[in-house]
């Protein structure tokens, strides 16, 4: 976010060609570990000053002095004005933290603290250490900002991907690759600028920060190029739904992923496989005792059968939260063959509406019946995920 020259704010990899992936095809992403490596990060709540962007701070970063967009900087020294256009000497601060923190993390990464403004300092002063950033990353540590408006409190970290998903069909700013964030892309003034078919058509919902898309999560994402191209960024130490703050504990780390290639795959959004334990309540399969005595409740009122069940959590992002939840419940319509008013009602007594980031990610969490999962190829997924 402090980088002026990356343009979309965070970083995130090359995308990975997926053989045998083709538009309209899914890609099932099984993750199997995300080992966060940075031993510190900063956050906070932040504000645009103005002056420092054309028209959005994440897309196109600007130098209110010498008017450079997308200026290469430099750090000198630590503190909020530390970032220095190379090309005048003045500070770029497209963001600015108006309360923010500086946490340290355990060797075992379990737990965090936030430190006084002397620790925050000296890590300031050490940032790329601190960091431990990736050898390729260009951007520079927000630990230099060394916030410290909240010492001494105790976090978990829950690490999750950000940013996890196949890559857009035309060039699209990386933070910018979801309906609330992408948004802001339609009629920009900078190079980046779109109309809303063109969001609609070419993005794929990458950027969601659902913290549900962490290990022994499986995440079906579409796929909108030859090859899909797998991309990760924004790794996060932990964030409780809606990323209030607008930022979370962005960390450095290592991911492992399985990828396998679901042909045909009717909704052009991600679909969400989570751990039992982050599914709501009402999401949960059934368990044996339960369906016995749903069974018995069910012959003495003339039914031999029961729907096979199985938790499926679609996601839906839009400008605002209403859309997005109308987004989100029209793709699971769709997927599974059955009307809105249908998934209104399962989603209502078998499920819920869950945030994942404001303004407009969510996703729509129920027990769908597992043939019509199964009609789209994704009921392997919910029978190896939940022990069907
Ligand atoms: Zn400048």
């Amino acid at each position: 976010m402090i980088t002026p020259r990356l343009r979309g704010g965070h970083e995130v990899t090359q995308p990975v060609h997926v053989e045998g992936a083709e538009p309209g095809d899914g890609i099932a992403i099984r993750i199997r570990d995300i080992t966060v490596t940075a031993i510190a990060t900063a956050s906070g709540h932040d504000t645009s000053p103005s002056g420092y962007c054309l028209g959005d701070p994440y897309v196109a970063a600007r130098c209110p002095t010498c008017d450079e967009v997308w200026p290469e900087t430099h750090l000198e020294g630590i503190g909020q004005n530390a970032v220095i256009c190379n090309k005048c000497g003045n500070p770029v601060k497209p963001f600015e933290i108006v309360h923010g923190y500086t946490v340290v993390f355990d060797e075992t990464r379990q737990v965090g603290v936030t430190v006084s403004k002397t620790a925050a300092e000296e890590i300031a002063r050490n940032a790329h250490h601190y960091a431990a950033l990736p050898d390729k990353s260009v951007q520079h540590p927000i630990l230099v900002f060394a916030p410290a408006d909240m010492p001494a409190v105790m976090v978990r970290m829950r690490p999750f991907l950000g940013q996890l998903g196949t890559m857009p069909s035309i060039a699209m700013p990386d933070s910018h690759n979801a309906g609330d964030f992408g948004a802001f892309l339609v009629g920009a003034p900078h190079a980046y600028g779109i109309t809303a078919e063109q969001l609609a058509e070419h993005k794929t919902d990458g950027h969601m920060d659902i913290d549900a898309v962490r290990p022994g999560a499986i995440l079906v994402a579409p796929v909108k190029v030859k090859g899909g191209g797998v991309y990760m960024g924004d790794m996060h130490a932990g964030q409780g739904d809606g990323e209030i703050a607008g930022h979370t504990m962005d960390v450095a780390g290592s991911v492992t992923l399985q990828v396998e290639v679901v042909k045909n795959y009717p909704i052009d959004g991600p679909v969400l496989f989570p751990l039992v334990e982050d599914l709501p309540p009402l999401a949960k399969p059934f368990t044996a005792e339960e369906r016995a005595r749903a069974e018995r409740l069910a012959k003495s009122w003339g039914m031999e059968t029961l729907e096979e069940l199985a938790p499926i959590s679609v996601i839906g992002t839009a400008a605002n939260m209403n859309a997005a939840i109308e987004n989100g419940l029209q793709r699971a319509a769709k997927l599974l063959g059955m009307s809105v008013p249908e998934v209104r009602n399962r989603a209502t007594i078998n499920g819920a509406i869950e945030i994942g980031r404001a303004p407009g990610v969510i996703q729509v969490t129920f027990l769908a019946p597992l043939s019509r999962l199964d009609a789209v190829g994704l009921g392997k997924f919910a029978r190896e995920q939940y022990n069907l």
